[in-house]
């Protein structure tokens, strides 16, 4: 399985109120952690705030312990985004200078 079906199977379960976009064709590695894939999603705010969220899975994992592995990804993705909803502009404006990992 490929980093996009990956993120298919993740957009699929998220709840309706979530707004996040995938990010594909991210080469950029921040955290250089070895063995892991690492899956972007985009979040963003009214105020043009972005923040970057991500997931890592192994790349040990075969495609039905991926598959087993989506609700919880899900879960984390869906954490990040509503603790970025919750900050008010004023942070998000702070945030803006760059992103930050997680
Ligand atoms: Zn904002």
């Amino acid at each position: 399985m490929d980093n996009t079906q990956i993120q298919k199977l993740i957009v699929d379960q998220f709840s309706e109120d979530i707004r996040l976009r995938p990010m594909s064709g991210f080469k950029m590695d921040f955290s250089a952690n070895p063995g892991f894939k690492k899956i972007f999603f985009a979040a963003s705010c009214d105020c043009e705030t972005s923040a970057l969220l991500s997931v890592e899975i192994s790349e040990e994992k075969d495609d039905n312990e991926i598959q087993a592995a989506i609700p919880s990804l899900v879960d984390r993705l869906e954490r990040q985004e509503r603790s970025f909803r919750m900050m008010d502009c004023g942070t998000h404006s702070k945030m803006r200078t760059g992103f930050h990992k997680d």
